[in-house]
């Protein structure tokens, strides 16, 4: 006989009650690479019953987010709030079989009741107090406006057993459980709550695994209950460990950002974040640490997630974006500076026309811009050799803002930063005159980093002193103590233009030396 081959069907179940945060990103990616690996399909499912806490807002940054990231889903979106009559049906089908029962405790009471058990030194559950108040009596005092929830009755002395596929065995016994809500009865309407709706939605989607947060360990036996009394299948379960912060407490906004789009806006590389999201939880038997998307669908398996927490860790998220930025080709680099480049004011961008270049596989729509600076056209080639100096550099894009301000608009300048440390602002102003005069002499045609670096290696030799020969050009055209070398940026910047920043400089030294 043929052995059934199951298909693997994965879900990322967010509620959209916050933007997508790291935690929810890294669940969400090691769906993907799940199913992606195992030719499996990733479903989106939005948890959206909650319409207090659910916000439009949310699903919008959930959705672009994921796509920002590349995670894109086979299937869905699918939404809860959409699918009301599903979960009713089945919320009928437990009431009929007595499975369910409508309990009208108030907070108050529910309150009460917890704090004496906890006194008595007892773990708290609900007593089951409404167990016995039968249907019929509870549809008259729901018509006449009493509110009430619906709860499962939690079979009693029994022992659910998870085989989960990252943290093994664990048991829970039934009689710690407590009679849980499935849900509430609002203006006579009912509506699911999330225990009840994942348990529907995971078998109506033909759910195979379920991997999420470790946060959701404590809801699997309760969602186990719901499965067995609607006589569902049983998934896998695979709990994704926790994310720590540094300080090795819970990740939250106190360790720094926790969106996805606020590191979107900082400048890191989706290739970058995916590859960081990766090992919060996850290692290579080799422990590399550089994994392009594919590379990480090559090589992921639940058998090497880890079962402890993992570090959220900033500076390693630093170094993987710099190794990403360093790694994509300048065009594709450009493409993603652009938006930072425009933030800071450097240039003004209108579409021109759009096209799918083949270089990026044809598969993004690319627009072609008009790029301009201060008025003035400027070129993608110009844009590009700006970048490349600084590719190796880079740890994340908002950097460029403090880092190529000077390409755009004139430096300021101060006497203080042109004079080199064992210089005097005297003998700068000497050295700059001549360099202003060594310089003149290149041709337009042979302005060239070689050409400028041979000259100031020469006149170096001169004068005895590296620095003092180096540094003053560099200031003069940047403003600033540390940057790309003199002689690269002065190609860019062109003749006439580092001519006229030497002079600025030298104008500045000249009074400052005349009082
Ligand atoms: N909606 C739940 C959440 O956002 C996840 C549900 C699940 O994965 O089972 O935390």
């Amino acid at each position: 006989m043929e052995k059934e081959v199951k298909e693997i069907r994965v879900r990322f179940a967010p509620s959209p009650t916050g933007n997508l945060h790291l935690g929810g990103a890294r669940t969400c990616l090691f769906n993907f690479l799940f199913a992606r690996k195992n030719k499996g399909k990733f479903i989106l499912r939005i948890e959206d019953t909650d319409q207090e806490r659910s916000k439009p807002e949310f699903i919008e940054d959930i959705i672009e987010n994921l796509k920002w990231l590349n995670l894109i889903w086979d299937e869905g979106p699918y939404f809860q709030s959409q699918r009301l009559e599903i979960y009713q049906y089945y919320l009928q089908k437990l009431i009929q079989e007595k499975k369910a029962y409508y309990c009208f405790c108030t907070p108050e009471e529910l309150r009460a009741e917890r704090e004496y058990q906890i006194q008595k030194g007892e773990p708290p559950k609900y007593s089951g107090k409404c167990r016995t108040i039968s249907i019929e009596e509870a549809k008259k005092r729901i018509i006449k406006g009493e509110k009430a929830i619906l709860r499962f009755k939690v079979p009693l002395g029994k022992i659910i057993k998870i085989k989960d596929l990252i943290k093994g065995e664990v048991k829970f016994k039934t009689d710690l459980i407590g009679d849980f809500s499935i849900a509430v009865i609002e203006n006579k309407k009912i509506r699911p709550l999330y225990n009840f709706a994942v348990v529907v939605d995971d078998q109506e989607m033909k759910i195979s695994h379920i991997i999420r947060g470790e946060d959701h360990l404590s809801n699997t036996p309760k969602q186990i209950l719901l499965q067995k009394a609607l006589k569902f299948k049983v998934p896998e379960f695979a709990h994704l460990p926790l994310i720590l912060g540094p300080d090795k407490s819970k990740l939250s906004k106190r360790h720094g950002a926790v969106a996805i789009r606020n590191y979107k806006e900082e400048g890191y590389l989706p290739e970058a974040m995916i590859n960081f999201l990766a090992l919060l939880g996850w290692s290579s038997r080799d422990n590399r640490e550089i994994f392009t998307l594919k590379e990480l669908i090559e090589n992921f398996s639940l058998e090497n997630v880890q079962k402890s927490p993992a570090i959220f860790n900033p500076q390693k998220l630093d170094y993987i974006n710099s190794i990403h930025i360093r790694r994509m080709p300048l065009d594709r680099l450009l493409e993603e500076s652009m938006p930072f480049f425009i933030k800071a004011g450097f240039i003004s961008c209108e579409i021109e026309s759009e096209t799918f270049p083949p270089a990026y596989g044809g598969q993004e729509l690319f627009f072609k811009y008009k790029i301009t600076t201060t008025g003035q056209p400027i070129s993608y080639e110009r844009l590009k050799r700006i970048l490349s100096l600084y590719q190796e550099r880079l740890k994340k894009l908002s950097e460029l803002s403090e880092l190529v301000d000077f390409f755009f608009k004139k430096p300021k300048l101060e006497v203080e930063k042109l004079v080199w440390k064992t210089s005097t602002p005297q003998e700068t102003l000497k050295i700059l005159e001549e360099e202003k005069k060594l310089f003149s002499q290149i041709e337009e045609k042979k302005w060239k980093e070689k050409a400028l670096k041979e000259t100031l290696l020469k006149y170096a030799e001169k004068i005895g002193d590296r620095g003092k020969v180096f540094w003053p050009p560099r200031v003069a055209v940047t403003g600033k103590e540390a940057s790309a070398p003199f002689t690269e940026i002065a190609e860019i910047l062109g003749k006439k233009e580092t001519l006229e920043r030497i002079n600025r400089a030298l104008n500045l030294l000249k009074k400052q030396l005349n009082g």
